[in-house]
This record gives structure tokens, C-alpha cells and sequence, in this order.
């Protein structure tokens, strides 16, 4: 494949956070960036050299994204896989739609990936009231989860008995979900790799998540698991990047239960948030390894240089006030990103730190000073 060098223009689907951070690494390597997103003050619309605010599944504004770009990639799953498959067929384009149309639909991601042999939780599909019949006892206790469009644990209700499968089910308006046990956890942990269409790949090391109210608060690199789990869950991923032909960059998410054995808990076909602190502590952050991958250059070094906490911001309350703000940025070692949102909601995800130290322990004590002081 031909590489796509600096100065052609790359196409994106989606204006938000990722799309920006995307935009930012391109924009650093010398590419300009088209966007596409009906918000018309989205963080990444703003640096675009063009910005496109249309639906996604707009024809015509999906002719000219394609016409005016080298490549095209997306920033989130949710976009209509139809979209990427058009663009897929005008403009190199990753990744594909087959991979997206997996990971955005736990019904279709949790079949995929038991049928292939990774392990996933116990878990059963209901997509219609009929299917509450069957017996569900091997899933309960459970969560019962939309397929489609949940993110930061929405859509989500935890069951204890078949009539709170029902009534939960009801809740979140009768569409397809999945019930899962819900399995003890030691920890969780993330692999992000990126694979280029000649099927190179390059893993990061594993980050260890910690989750607030079902939304990631800090991710820990490297994470405090055994070398063989970390080793486990890279080769996993890169497994599952060949299985299914995966182009560009994608997460793994998964479960270490206390048993000590791991579980696929979802794919992300994009960078994701635990995958944030290689921007400022490995060699190359996993934006740049997005647009190596879309532009068919080799990846890059995925080497981690430090220990490294990153810790997401929300809306509250650490963006209200520059105070905190001005806490944060007079720290030597703290790195700030912040992402341009107008509104800080609670709970909206408004920036994150990395926090790089001699140790994680040191990290995260920092971390903890920070915010008792917030
Ligand atoms: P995100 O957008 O952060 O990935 P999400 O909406 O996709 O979140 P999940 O990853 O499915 O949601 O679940 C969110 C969190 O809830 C998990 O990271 C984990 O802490 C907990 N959780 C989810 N499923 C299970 C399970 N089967 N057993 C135990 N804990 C679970
Ligand atoms: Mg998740």
C-alpha cells in the first residue's frame, strides 16, 4: 500500500474528544484533517481545515468527505456502518465496517467472540419479552445491558431475579440486550494495539482501570497484575486484531476475575480512554498509531518511558474553577488535556491527567493530594 504522506487531508467521522485528540496528532505530523459532525462547535470541528456538519448516514456530505480526503477514519462505533462501507468504496477507509458493525453491538461482539474461542462472561441474549422464558439462572445475579449506544455503564441494570430481568428490561424500553453474570472482580485491565493492513502489530503495555459510578476514573501503567496476565491479555488482543482483520487502532477491555483468569469484556474499534496515557508517557501516543495505521505507515514504538496514573476529569467538580485547574497545572509532572467542552455537566467527561512519577504508588498518592485539595 502506497503511504500517505503529510500534507494530504484525513477524513474523520465524528468531531468529539477522540476527534480531536486525533486531529491534534495529525495536525503535529504535518496532515490537515476533514471533519464530519452535525454538532457545529465540536472539539475537533474546531481545528479542522474543514468542517462538515451533517448527519452521518448524509450522502452528500459523505461524497464530499471522501472527495476531499486521502483516507478516512472514524472517532466512535456508533456511527452508521452503511457510512463506512460507502466511504469504503470511494476512499481507503479503516476501519471497516465489518470490524465497527462487531463492536457496536453487544449481541453481535459477545457471539463473535464466544464463537472464536475468546473468553466472555456467562452470559444470554434477550431480544424480545419472549426470550425472558428461557431459563436465565447461569446469568444471575446479572447486569442487563442495551446492545447498542450504551457507553460509561448507561444503559445498564443490575438484576437479581427473573422479575428483575423483566421489569428491567421494561426500564430500557423493551429493545435487544444482553444479560451477563455479574462475576467477582479482582481488577480490570486494557490492551490498546494498533494493526496495519499488512496485519503488523504493535500492543502498549496493559493499563489497570478503576471505574467510578460506571464511568473510568483513573487508569494505572503499568498495571499491578502478574506478567502472565499482562502477556495474556496483549497476545489476546492481538489475536483478536487478526481474527477479524482489524485496521487502525482498537481496545480491549477485559475482566480479571478472582480466580485470576481473564474475560473479554468489550472491544473498542478505536483509541479509547484507557489508552490516554500514552500520549505523554510512551513513545508514540495511540492517536499518532491511528494515523500511522489509516496512512499505511509501519506502526510506531509502543514502549512505555514512565510510570504512569491518567485520571479523567469530569464536569464536576474539578473543571468548575480555574482554581483546581491552576492546582493541577502547578504540578511539574502533571500533564493537562483538556477538550473545549462550553458545558461542564456532572459527570461529563471534561479532560484528563497524566501523572507521571517514579512510581504508580507515587503517582497516585499525588493524585489522591490533588483531589482531597479539589
Ligand atoms: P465504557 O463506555 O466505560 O466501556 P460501558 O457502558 O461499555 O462502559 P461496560 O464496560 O459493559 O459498560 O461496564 C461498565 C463497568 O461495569 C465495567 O467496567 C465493570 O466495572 C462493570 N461491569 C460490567 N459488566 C460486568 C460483569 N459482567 N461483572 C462484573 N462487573 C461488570
Ligand atoms: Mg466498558
Amino acid at each position: 500500500m502506497t503511504p500517505i504522506l503529510p500534507q494530504a487531508t484525513l477524513g474523520l467521522l465524528g468531531g468529539g474528544q477522540l476527534g480531536q485528540m486525533f486531529a491534534l496528532a495529525a495536525i503535529a505530523m504535518g496532515y490537515r484533517v476533514a471533519v464530519l459532525d452535525p454538532d457545529p462547535d465540536s472539539p475537533a470541528g474546531r481545528l479542522a481545515c474543514l468542517h462538515i456538519q451533517a448527519a452521518y448516514d448524509d450522502r452528500a456530505a459523505l461524497d464530499q468527505l471522501a472527495a476531499v480526503s486521502a483516507a478516512i477514519t472514524t472517532e466512535f462505533e456508533n456511527v452508521p456502518a452503511e457510512s463506512l462501507r460507502y466511504l469504503a468504496d470511494r476512499v481507503r477507509t479503516s476501519p471497516s465496517a465489518e470490524c465497527v458493525s462487531v463492536a457496536q453491538d453487544r449481541i453481535t461482539e459477545k457471539r463473535y467472540l464466544a464463537s472464536r474461542g475468546f473468553p466472555v462472561v456467562p452470559f444470554q441474549v434477550i431480544e424480545t419479552a419472549n426470550d425472558l422464558n428461557q431459563p436465565l439462572d447461569s446469568c444471575l445475579p446479572g447486569i442487563l445491558k442495551l446492545a447498542r449506544l450504551g457507553y460509561d455503564g448507561k444503559g445498564q441494570v443490575r438484576v437479581k431475579t427473573r422479575e428483575a430481568v423483566a421489569e428491567a428490561f421494561a426500564q430500557l424500553g423493551a429493545k435487544p440486550c444482553v444479560l451477563e453474570r455479574q462475576i467477582e472482580l479482582q481488577t480490570e485491565i486494557s490492551a490498546v494495539i494498533a494493526r496495519t493492513a499488512d496485519g503488523q502489530t504493535a500492543c502498549y503495555p496493559v493499563a489497570e482501570n478503576r471505574h467510578r459510578d460506571g464511568i473510568l476514573d483513573v487508569s494505572i501503567v503499568p498495571a499491578r497484575v502478574s506478567v502472565a496476565i499482562a502477556e495474556q491479555a496483549r497476545d489476546m488482543a492481538c489475536r483478536l486484531a487478526d481474527a477479524m482483520d482489524y485496521v487502525g487502532v482498537m481496545a480491549v477491555e477485559y475482566f480479571v476475575a478472582t480466580d485470576a483468569t481473564l474475560r473479554v469484556n468489550e472491544i473498542a474499534p478505536r483509541p479509547h480512554n484507557s489508552g490516554h496515557f500514552t500520549q505523554d508517557a510512551c513513545v508514540a501516543s495511540q492517536f499518532e498509531q491511528q494515523v500511522r495505521t489509516l496512512c499505511g505507515l509501519p506502526p510506531a514504538d509502543t514502549r512505555l518511558l514512565s510510570p504512569v496514573v491518567m485520571a479523567n476529569l469530569l464536569g464536576e467538580p474539578w473543571h468548575d474553577g480555574s482554581a483546581a485547574i491552576g492546582r493541577l497545572l502547578a504540578g511539574s509532572n502533571v500533564k493537562l488535556h483538556l477538550y473545549g467542552k462550553r458545558e461542564a455537566r456532572s459527570g461529563r467527561k471534561m479532560g484528563h491527567v497524566n501523572l507521571l512519577a517514579t512510581s504508580t504508588e507515587s503517582a497516585l498518592q499525588q493524585l489522591s493530594l490533588l483531589r482531597d485539595r479539589s
